[in-house]
């Protein structure tokens, strides 16, 4: 296979975390005899010094020309002014709709070497195998919304939009993801409220219906998921929902692993790039220590490698390499509970000396 992987490796600990995912891609072509052409450039904070915006034009070019594209994370104080004229955010949110990309997964399965990283109980969180399918290009997040004046001073507004298009092209990805897994499907919504949802919930029952009938299908109300989601987590297989609940509960349901440097996502659209990124953030707090877990990105890549280019093989490979680290006890000090830790580079060197063996 001879491709070009776009690298946005952001800010903060984002170079951190890519450099150690491309060594592990650098080693992956070297056993498989492939090419990987990964081509780096600029994306949030970095961008606003460099170009003055977060996502320069070339950036996107590159990006919509490659087969995949693998992001760090964006973000940080420097750029945190809420009177600045952009923000690393905005990079991110154009990305996913210049690209078309409406659907983000997120596995949520917790090693079983760290169920102990959880601030729950082991006996609830363990067997947990859960993936979120959160719709990414609408909702709250890209309605109208605005400001105008009120006799209190302001008023300000954002406006909650889906049509049947949009529902049903990522209720339709979460299906056929169920049906290779445990058949089983949660559509999350406030159908009791908003009329947005009451639209999700007669699509998808359509849907379903007509075209996953093989499908355990069940409808969960998002106040309800919330408290499940800490309560019987193992209940769940597939769990499609809006954008700003997925947003709320793939954040929540990262506590079951106990640790957001161990979580990859996925952002996919038809046809074109998919994106893949940890899901934790710049983590300024601790970018330049080189104490960085740099597993979520490498995981992320995984998932590059098996949903853009079909590498199931390779990405598999990768799976096990990241689980035999955990299982020898290699921790990083996220995930150390107080314990010896090791930092990115060594962990990055654990997972391909994991690779050779
Ligand atoms: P964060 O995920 O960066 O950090 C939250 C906490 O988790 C911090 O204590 C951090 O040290 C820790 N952490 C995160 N990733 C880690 C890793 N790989 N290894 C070890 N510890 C890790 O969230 P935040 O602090 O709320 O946000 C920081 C910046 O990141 C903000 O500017 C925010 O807007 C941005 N952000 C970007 C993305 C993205 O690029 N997709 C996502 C979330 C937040």
């Amino acid at each position: 296979m001879n491709v070009q992987i776009a690298v946005l490796p952001g800010d903060g600990i984002g170079p951190e975390v890519t450099t150690e995912a491309l060594r592990v891609l650098a080693a992956i072509a070297r056993k498989f005899g492939h090419t990987f052409d990964c081509v780096s450039l600029p994306m949030g904070g970095n961008a606003i010094d460099s170009h003055g915006t977060p996502l320069p034009d070339e950036t996107l070019a590159v990006c919509r020309k490659s087969a995949a594209i693998l992001l760090g994370a964006v973000g940080g104080p420097k750029w945190d002014d809420p009177n600045a004229k952009t923000r690393p955010e905005a990079g991110l949110l154009k990305i996913r709709k210049e690209l078309g990309l409406f659907a983000n997964l997120r596995p949520i399965a917790p090693s079983p070497h760290l169920i102990g990283a959880s601030p729950l109980k082991p006996e609830i969180v363990s067997g947990t195998d859960i993936l979120f399918v959160r719709e990414l290009t609408g909702g709250l997040y890209f309605g109208e919304s605005g400001r105008r004046p009120h006799p209190s001073g302001e008023e300000a507004y954002s406006t909650m939009t889906y049509n049947t298009h949009e529902v049903e092209r990522v209720v339709r990805i979460a299906a056929e993801a169920a049906r290779k897994r445990r058949k089983k499907l949660t559509m999350v919504d406030k159908a009791n409220v908003l009329e947005a949802s009451r639209l999700w919930r007669s699509v998808s029952a359509n849907l379903v219906k007509k075209e996953f009938p093989d499908l355990q299908y069940d409808v969960v109300l998002v106040d309800s998921m919330a408290m499940h989601l800490i309560s019987r987590p193992r209940d769940f297989d597939v769990v499609v929902t809006e954008n700003m609940f997925g947003d709320i509960l793939t954040d929540e349901g990262s506590m079951i692993t106990g640790s957001m440097g161990l979580l990859p996502s996925a952002s996919l659209g038809t046809p074109g790039p998919g994106l893949y990124e940890p899901i934790h953030g710049s983590a300024p707090d601790i970018a330049g220590k080189g104490i960085a877990n740099p597993l979520a990105t490498i995981l992320a890549l995984a998932m590059l490698l098996r949903h853009s280019l079909e590498l199931e093989t390779e990405a598999a490979l990768i799976e096990k390499a990241v689980d035999k680290v955990l299982a020898d006890g290699w921790r990083t000090k996220d995930i150390a509970a107080g314990g010896p830790s090791i930092g990115t580079v060594e962990m990055g060197q654990k997972v391909l000396d994991a690779l050779a063996t």
